[in-house]
């Protein structure tokens, strides 16, 4: 299963929950998945990414 999350600095992540933490590609702090909210799942990174977008885009205000 793949996690939607965003980082404390605000960026957009996404990564497969068997792993634990992830490094954030804009501020390379580590993120530890338990302590973020998960804002979305999917079964695939590709479907991952697309909710991910989809988030970004609603935050935004914006409509794809
Ligand atoms: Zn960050």
């Amino acid at each position: 299963m793949f996690v939607v999350f965003k980082c404390v600095c605000g960026e957009w992540q996404y990564q497969d929950d068997q792993f634990k933490t992830r490094k954030c590609s804009k501020c390379a702090r580590t993120i530890k998945l338990v302590k973020r909210r998960v804002l979305g799942k999917a079964r695939t990174g590709q479907e991952a990414r697309v909710i991910m977008l989809h988030l970004k885009m609603k935050e935004l205000g914006l409509k794809l």
